[in-house]
């Protein structure tokens, strides 16, 4: 097979006619696989079963400093579970608040409240004519949701291997008073799994804006998934905390993290670190909302984990059943579309996601075909705010969930589904 765009007419019509004819066999075998969310697989939950035996009835549930984590208090976590995320977050226990069990939740409250009270004494977002929001592209589509929801407008940003075009944020931020602040994934990032150069960081910190209370949201969701544990093989990202102090901004950003990869999503722990300003600020207003989160979760995850000391070996089986997965997708890919030189494709060292880069205008026809013939993907457009991917090219591939044969036989159908609709393309 030559690249489809070196092909005549006619051979690009025979092409498509047998690989119309391998779509309907796939059909045909009535698969129900899905390749949708970045979920966890079943083997992997099993990696964190031994947790729920942790606190047995016959388990001391006294937190270190005498806490009875049956009962409430503590706003802001106990002393373990704050050196836990802390190591997760790659800040000091002292700047950590440990909260309930998803950092969605936390990213949601943090935007609420900056809506309804502004920022450490800022006129409040909400009682402003416009707030806006920079979303780097492709990105993950509940940062998005969040905004859509409280009416804050996005303005898309494209990445590129060192994460956001800075040239592109500088000019934004600068020039508009209105942009309060930027979604960042800094290491192996949704969906890309890019992570931020060094140089990223310190211009994302120091860079001028024209709102003074701009806000980076640095979502570091995959902080030590990694699929290697050899350290050469893995990324590492510059602290945001500290290169925001150097440049004389040290409350620009919160960071945010969570247990839902590494032990169970939806059960996990998570947490919020920043500047004691902006530490000080989330608890007044915490304060109001809550009496404590769950402390014994709280325990139970600090003792499993080590307060941090045990989170490498425990990812290094992560790593191990995720590896091979990604592997398969991007031999699969090359194999299937190498040659054809349809589409382009990320291979990260860790994370959750694969970003594919289809021909212009079919990501929706390839997610139509796949679910067709009974392959879910996450919806074409979902990488983009407002759910519209203007060039309608981008899909996210989600490995993680299917055992690897299920995988196999689903990206067949995925690779099938992309030459028909690049064939149909080039045919039109
Ligand atoms: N942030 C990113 C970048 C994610 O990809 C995800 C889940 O896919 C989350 C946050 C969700 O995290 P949590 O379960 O802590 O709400």
């Amino acid at each position: 097979m030559a690249r489809y765009a070196d092909l005549t007419t006619a051979e690009l019509e025979e092409e498509l006619a047998q690989v119309r004819e391998r779509y309907s066999e796939m059909q045909a075998r009535g698969l129900a696989l899905n390749m949708a969310r970045g979920k966890p697989s079943a083997a992997q939950l099993e990696l964190s079963l031994p947790m729920l035996d942790v606190l047995d009835s016959s388990a001391n549930l006294s937190a270190e400093d005498g806490t009875d984590c049956r009962n409430y208090g503590v706003l802001d976590g106990i002393p373990e579970a704050k050196r836990l995320m802390a190591t997760l977050l790659d800040d000091a226990p002292d700047n950590v608040i440990v909260l309930g069990n998803a950092s969605l939740t936390a990213m949601y409250d943090a935007m609420a409240r900056y809506m309804m009270f502004g920022a450490l004494g800022s006129e409040p977002w909400g009682k402003l004519d416009a707030v806006k929001w920079l979303c780097p592209v492709p990105g993950y589509d509940r940062h998005f949701t969040i905004c859509e929801a409280l009416g804050i407008q996005m303005i898309p940003v494209p990445m590129d291997e060192n994460g956001p075009v800075m040239d592109e944020v500088e000019r934004l931020a600068a020039e508009d008073a209105a942009i309060k602040g930027i979604w960042c994934v800094p290491k192996y990032s949704n969906p890309s799994g890019v992570t931020y150069s060094d140089e990223t960081v310190h211009r994302l910190a120091a860079m001028d804006c024209a709102a003074p209370d701009f806000r980076i949201f640095w979502d570091n969701a995959y902080a030590a998934h990694h699929f290697s544990d050899d350290p050469a093989e893995q990324d590492t990202v510059l602290d945001i905390a500290a290169a925001c102090a150097e440049a004389g901004n040290p409350d620009r950003y919160l960071k945010f993290g969570s247990t839902s990869k590494i032990t169970f999503p939806g059960a996990g722990v998570a947490a919020v670190a920043a500047s004691p300003a902006n530490v000080a600020e989330v608890k007044r207003h915490m304060n109001a909302q809550a009496i404590g989160h769950d402390k014994l979760n709280q325990l139970r995850h600090a003792r499993f984990l080590k307060e941090g000391a045990g989170l490498a070996e425990h990812m290094a089986a992560h790593g191990a059943l995720m590896k091979p997965k990604f592997d398969l997708v991007v031999e699969k890919l090359e194999s299937e579309l190498g040659e054809a030189a349809i589409a382009t494709w990320t291979s990260p060292r860790g994370g959750y996601f694969v970003s594919f880069e289809g021909p212009e205008g079919t990501a929706s026809r390839i997610v139509g075909l796949a679910r067709e013939a009974g392959v879910t993907m996450t919806g074409a457009g979902a990488t983009w705010p407002y759910g519209d991917d203007p060039a309608d090219s981008n899909i996210r591939i989600a490995p993680s969930l299917p055992p690897l044969d299920e995988l196999d036989a689903a990206m067949d159908v995925f690779c099938c589904c992309v030459k028909l609709a690049a064939l149909e393309k080039l045919l039109e």
